[in-house]
């Protein structure tokens, strides 16, 4: 008697409707397992595959899910599921349980709860925590990533920003498409040349977007990322964001840097003189952070390299200057301050006799346009910075199982704001402030 209330209870805990219910509770303590035994009443079904209705049950599969834990119980489930002979098709096919997608070894809940770790875990993290395979984890991330975008709804998108990034260290280069006003991403593959552009814009249009409709593109200064623009983006107005600018004076100032270490090493020790070895470490770095990161010994160093004569210090206070030009467009938030502040900056550089300033100098003249717009859009280009630390995370996320396919989808579960994916079945469906509401409608 009391056996069967605790079934009867279980069958309505797991959500289990006629004729499915839950024949037999087996619980292990020591092994801390639970297992239900879902029964099939009945001997005829209506066939899966035709929908032919009153066929007959022609012999049960046994199967096993893995479920949500109950407390700190692993749970299973385990039912033989009915395989159904049809007198219409002619086929004898499994009936499909209403727990679990076909074929998968979850039930759908645990599935759920998977993605809504990966969001948050890198996913061997999650794998350990869930007590299963991350190669298992993985090949749901692909599934239900590739489920939600088919649904993706693209019709609103205006603004984007392209940017390209590596999966490995230095190799494999992957190019992103963000909606800069739904701050999303909405677009990844392996490639970046003029092409992946036109991917994108096949994408879009797959989802209801229009390529017609995109008015701003922020981009880097590539020439293929341009051409791609003009083909597959025709009216897209393009900006050159801060990022990528701020980026090439920081390898224009490395450049100044090595090389003159390189070729006058003799006279950057004498010139360090006392401060020795230590100093030119402290340098290396100090000259990359801004003055406000600097520890009290790259703050020293920095005042020295001020002091002295070296081509290094001109490259420094060139790269500073041009966050400088940055700030104060960004502040004003005016064109024609924008290109008069840049405009000196370009004199500056040009009258450097620093080779690889002078170069930076020649190319932002040919992008001015570009790069003015970009100086005053603050908005997608802050947003630009911000998805570079998630892509970051991301790579992190999806450590040990980098391959380009992977990262791209697990990009997409944590970057894409998806609307179709499964809901973690851990947050209540009401929220835990209902009472406060409860009479407002
Ligand atoms: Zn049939």
């Amino acid at each position: 008697m009391m056996s069967i209330q605790i079934e009867a209870l279980f069958t309505t805990a797991l959500g289990l409707l006629p004729p499915w219910h839950v024949a037999k509770v087996e619980l292990d303590t020591a092994k801390r397992r639970i297992d239900f035994e879902v029964g099939h009443t009945g001997k005829r079904a209506a066939c899966p595959g035709c929908g032919a209705e009153h066929q007959l049950i022609h012999d049960r599969v046994r199967r096993s899910w893995r479920h949500l834990d109950f407390f700190q119980f692993e749970a299973w489930l385990h039912a033989d599921v009915p395989r159904i002979q049809c007198s219409g098709c002619g086929k004898t096919t499994q009936m499909t349980v209403p727990w679990a997608r076909e074929g998968s070894g979850f039930t759908l809940l645990f599935e759920a709860l998977a993605l809504s770790l990966c969001r948050e875990l890198p996913v061997s993290q999650a794998a350990n925590h869930l007590r299963v395979a991350s190669k298992r984890l993985w090949r749901r991330i692909g599934h239900y990533v590739q489920a939600a975008r088919a649904k993706d709804d693209m019709s609103g998108v205006r603004h984007v920003g392209v940017d390209e990034t590596s999966v490995k260290r230095g190799h494999e280069y992957i190019t992103v498409v963000h909606d800069l006003q739904a701050k999303r991403l909405l677009f990844a593959c392996p490639e970046n040349d003029h092409r992946t552009l036109e991917a994108f814009a096949k994408d879009l249009r797959a989802h209801g977007g229009d390529p017609e409709q995109v008015e701003h593109a922020c981009i880097d200064m590539s020439a293929a990322y341009t051409k791609g623009i003009g083909q597959s983006l025709p009216k897209a107005q393009i900006s050159y964001d801060r990022f990528h600018v701020v980026a090439l004076a920081q390898s224009a100032m490395d450049e100044v840097r090595r090389e003159e270490i390189r070729s006058s090493a003799a006279a950057i020790r004498e010139a360090v003189g006392t401060y020795g070895k230590h100093t030119l470490r402290q340098l290396l770095w100090g000259m990359r952070k801004n003055p406000a990161q600097w520890t009290r010994a790259q703050s020293e160093a920095m005042h020295w390299l001020q002091r002295s004569n070296l081509k290094s210090a001109r490259a420094w206070r060139l790269k500073q200057a041009l966050r400088l030009v940055y700030r104060e467009a960004l502040a004003s938030n005016r064109g024609d301050v924008a290109l008069a502040a840049l405009t000196k900056w370009m004199g500056w550089a040009k009258r450097s006799r620093l080779e690889p300033f002078k170069r930076l100098a020649c190319t932002l003249k040919a992008h001015l346009g570009g790069v003015v717009r970009g100086m005053l859009d603050g908005r997608s280009n802050a947003y630009v910075e911000a998805m570079n630390g998630l892509l970051q995370q991301t790579k992190r996320a999806a450590r040990g199982f980098r391959s380009v396919q992977n990262f791209i989808a697990i990009a997409y579960l944590r970057m894409s704001k998806l609307k179709h994916l499964p809901n973690n079945p851990l947050v209540p469906a009401i929220p835990r402030d209902y009472g406060r509401y409860r009479h407002v409608c």
